[in-house]
């Protein structure tokens, strides 16, 4: 078996970097990554900077955080008041701010019941441990986390947890693709397609960007060979498109039927709100109808706030590959990882956090 340096090896890398020059032929290229992890992997690696200058690569909605609504954001403050309420959330949801600079974090400081948890199963012993309280995991991230959610349920309900609900804001990557293709503006001739949601989707999901749009897609991995070979590929496919996966040792192009069925056991899809990008059709997922009592927005009558945007943050702009952080007025200046003023500089997943610590 082919350890992870393999991936890594400086000749591999070359030899790719070289093939996509050729590939290329001094025709430009851009893309875009709809993954957090592929943002970080670009930067850290070091790749961004040995990219041939004719290939731009754009960041875009692929940290849960980042795409998470201001009026979502408002919502988890307004839950955070409630008598007999715990809210359950992974840890760069408490720094996001909300309407007025306030976050889960503030919150918590002045005395509201906000945890931290490392896994959605965590929650589940916060209830036990609560029981004359509800305890609410909020539900952000995409289809590789929606399944640990749809999971997490079932042990709730397999064990009879009563005080354990669930406010999802999960979201869809697909309809995102389709919303940014029709976003005019962003220049988008290819995406690198996110590897750890693909290992859930598969390749089927995305048929449509090479069959509607044009567009090629490749599935990619995270080492430095894997993205450029991903690279490669659609520079390739770009006459031709086609979605293909590169991501072979981790994505089966059937995805995880067992991971999808439990996910569509509890959960259906729903119009949701994305940051940058607004409202998308069938880009979220909620609760089924059956699951009223493990639902938070129909057990404690949530409903989103409005909620004006954060000022001065262009992370809207940044999500949907129009700006790169950079051009943000406040980037480095009012706005860094020690002082965030939006939630694509809190994550370490975000491309403004990422720039920032990574960038020349
Ligand atoms: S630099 Fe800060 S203010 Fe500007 S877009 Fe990024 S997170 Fe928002």
């Amino acid at each position: 078996m082919q350890t992870e340096s393999v991936f890594q090896d400086p000749k591999l890398c070359r030899s790719l970097l070289e093939r996509l020059d050729r590939v290329l032929n001094g025709q430009s290229m851009r893309f875009m990554e709809v993954c957090g992890t592929h943002t970080v992997a670009i930067f850290q690696s070091g790749l961004r900077s040995l990219l041939p200058a004719n290939v731009t690569h754009l960041s875009g909605p692929g940290c849960p955080v980042c795409v998470t609504h201001d009026a979502e954001v408002a919502a988890f403050l307004d839950l955070a008041g409630r008598d007999n309420v715990i809210l359950a959330t992974f840890g760069d949801l408490l720094r996001v701010p909300g309407p007025g600079g306030s976050s889960l974090k503030h919150a918590k400081a002045q005395g509201a019941r906000v945890e931290m948890v490392y896994s959605p199963l965590d929650s589940l012993r916060l209830a036990v441990g609560h029981p004359g309280d509800v305890v609410v995991f909020l539900g952000i991230g995409f289809e590789t986390t929606a399944p640990t959610v749809a999971a997490t349920l079932l042990t709730a309900q397999q064990r009879g947890i009563d005080n354990f609900c669930v406010f999802s804001l999960h979201k869809l990557v697909p309809p995102a693709l389709r919303a940014l293709l029709d976003d005019e503006g962003n220049g988008i001739e290819a995406f690198l397609l996110p590897g750890h949601v693909s290992t859930i989707l598969g390749l089927e999901p995305y048929a449509f960007l090479a069959k509607e749009y044009h567009v090629p897609g490749v599935v990619g991995g995270f080492e430095p060979a894997d993205i450029l070979l991903a690279l490669c590929l659609m520079a390739e496919r770009r006459r031709d498109p086609a979605v293909v996966n590169a991501y072979p040792r981790a994505v089966d192009n059937a995805g995880n039927p067992r991971a999808r069925a439990l996910m569509e056991r509890f959960f259906q899809p729903a119009d949701a709100l994305w940051r940058g990008l607004g409202r998308i059709p069938q880009s979220g997922l909620v609760l089924r109808p059956e699951y009223e009592r493990m639902d938070a927005v129909r057990r404690l009558g949530i409903t989103l706030p409005d909620a004006p945007p954060l000022p001065g943050c262009r992370c809207g702009d940044v999500l949907k590959g129009r700006l790169t952080p950079p051009q943000c007025p406040l980037f480095g200046k009012k706005c860094t990882p020690a002082t965030p003023v939006g939630p694509c500089m809190v994550s370490t997943e975000g491309s403004c956090a990422a720039y920032y610590k990574y960038s020349e």
